[in-house]
């Protein structure tokens, strides 16, 4: 399965991602992670995207793109994959579209995942709390939401378009939310395997 999650910050999408990586087989594919290890590793790009990330702001896409077309041509994404936090502009949407058709390949779904603001914002606040995150403050918080209204959004009418969005409640336990996305999941594979017949 080649699976797309979307959601604004603090909607849930690494953990839901990591339990639907586990569950399918695939890996999960986080863009936020690779810039965080990069940046405690003190890479070349971890120096480069430090300021960025720290600041709410978005990884140019030429970046971005490059760095998810080398993780996409790992041996262990050529089956499938799940991307969480990416595409994030029409211009990774675009680049996401190139890199799978050069490789044959198309995708089977985009899960949104949908939650409200005032809750987001304080599972954001617990978990700078917890975790330390240098981009958890309320102020970059906002920054983030902001920029996920105005540049990552739209992405969800681009991806109905195509027939391929599932809005999927993310309020409720992790469990619920889970369960939620395991349905979407089966009625996808079920209609993908009735065109297949
Ligand atoms: P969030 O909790 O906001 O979903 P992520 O862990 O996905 O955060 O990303 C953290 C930061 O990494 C973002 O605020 C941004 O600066 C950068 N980043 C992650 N993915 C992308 C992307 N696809 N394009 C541009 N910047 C990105």
């Amino acid at each position: 399965m080649r699976l797309i999650m979307l959601g604004p910050p603090g909607a849930g999408k690494g953990t839901q991602a990591a339990l639907v990586s586990a569950a399918h087989g695939v890996p999960a594919i986080s863009t936020g992670d690779i810039f965080r290890a990069n940046i405690k590793n003190e890479t070349p790009l971890g120096l480069q995207v430090k300021e960025i990330t720290a600041s709410g702001g978005y990884v140019p896409d030429e970046i971005t793109n490059a760095i998810v077309r080398d993780r996409l041509a790992q041996e262990d994404a050529a089956h499938g994959f799940l991307l969480d936090g990416y595409p994030r502009t029409t211009g990774q949407v675009a680049a996401l579209d190139e890199m799978l058709a050069e490789a044959g390949h198309a995708l089977d779904a985009v899960v949104e995942l949908t939650v409200d603001t005032d809750e987001v914002v304080g599972r954001l606040l617990a978990r700078a709390v917890e975790q330390g995150r240098a981009d958890d403050t309320e102020e970059v918080i906002r920054e983030r939401m902001r920029l996920y209204a105005e540049e990552t959004a739209p992405l969800a009418a681009v991806y109905r378009e195509r027939g391929l969005l599932h809005r999927v409640d993310g309020m409720g336990s992790v469990e619920e939310v889970t369960g939620r996305i395991e349905q979407v999941l089966g009625r996808v594979r079920d209609a993908a395997s009735a065109t297949d017949a």
